[in-house]
């Protein structure tokens, strides 16, 4: 099922294929290569789902498989998953960080929201900032906004110098990679897409819900001026910082159902992929069954190999 063509590489997603998550996996992968056109791309996409009840079912598979994975990767604590959500006001971030966070043990991760920096920030490197945040081994981060906000909103309202902020491209490929190689963190980078209408549509209905109209704010309607000068902010970001060590998935996120299987999907795929195992015991498992749990007959009938041998000559 293919969304469009771009030069560069078809934006295809398919949840429905036998070829399972794969092929989400690979499709919305931007290939490393100038010239994203993000209006070449649907966010309104949304697949063979039509309803939320329609994608329902495979969300709950990923969230259980994710909640295990996850696990796993805790208890084996070799590697590090880093995820990154960018977007336009009201594309989802929260969401998605939600949807996350659900089906996962809080001992496992973290979440840090980049807000506006501090002045002890400002007075640092931008990624000065960012750099205390970033997942140990055994951990997820979820990141939502990261240091992509000093190549969005810092080059959108002209808060640094446009060599300053230009360089920063290299700058965060280096520091990706740094993670990537110093710390075997993967990298899933998700800019969650949305449409102009949709975003309106979306402020207008915390406008009408009592329990989030605390989230508006005068600069939310403000910002959509600078609605062509983000998509170009965005379009350079993909472009420049998509690569093989932390590649960008562009989501269509009109559709918060399909939004949600789609991060899911290409979260426990990654997991899947880094074919962890659980760390060997560090103690003698039959030594201790022996000397602790001699007294609980199931046990020993479980692992004859742990009943003591005078025992079994008393059985005889
Ligand atoms: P929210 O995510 O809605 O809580 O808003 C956080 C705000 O902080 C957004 O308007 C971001 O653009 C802004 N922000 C995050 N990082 C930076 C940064 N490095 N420089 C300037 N503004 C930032
Ligand atoms: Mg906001």
């Amino acid at each position: 099922m293919i969304i469009c063509e771009t030069k560069l590489k078809t934006f295809a997603v398919d949840l429905s294929s036998t070829r399972g998550p794969s092929n989400l996996f690979n499709n919305h992968l931007v290939e490393p290569v100038t010239g994203v056109r993000l209006g070449d791309i649907d966010p309104g996409y949304h697949g063979k789902y039509d309803t939320r009840e329609a994608a329902l079912p495979e969300m709950q598979v990923h969230v259980q498989k994710m909640d295990q994975l996850q696990y796993l990767m805790y208890a084996e604590k070799k590697h590090a998953l880093l995820i990154v959500l960018q977007g336009l006001d009201a594309a989802g971030k929260d969401g998605v960080v939600r949807l996350v966070t659900s089906g996962t043990n809080p001992a496992g991760y973290r979440v840090v929201g980049f807000k506006q920096p501090t002045p002890a920030d400002l007075n640092h490197d931008f990624l000065w900032r960012v750099h205390p945040h970033v997942p140990a081994k055994g951990e997820l981060a979820i990141f939502n906004r990261s240091h992509y906000e000093d190549v969005l909103v810092v080059r959108v309202h002209r808060l640094a110098p446009v060599n300053v902020w230009s360089r920063r491209y290299e700058l965060i490929n280096d520091f990706e990679r740094w993670l990537v190689l110093e710390n075997n963190t993967r990298v899933l980078k998700f800019f969650l897409y949305i449409s102009k209408e949709e975003q309106l549509a979306r402020f207008k209905q915390r406008l009408d819900d009592p329990s989030r109209r605390w989230k508006i704010s005068e600069s939310d309607y403000k910002e959509r001026e600078y609605w062509d000068d983000y998509i170009d902010a965005f379009e350079d970001m993909l472009d420049k910082t998509n690569t093989h060590h932390a590649p960008w998935f562009v989501i269509p996120s009109n559709h918060k159902w399909f939004r949600d299987l789609a991060v899911l999907q290409i979260i426990t795929r990654t997991l899947e992929d880094l074919d962890m195992k659980f760390p060997e015991p560090t103690v003698d498992i039959a030594d201790i069954r022996r000397r602790y749990h001699a007294a609980e007959g199931e046990s020993m009938s479980e692992n004859p190999a742990a009943i003591p041998r005078e025992w079994i000559q008393e059985a005889r």
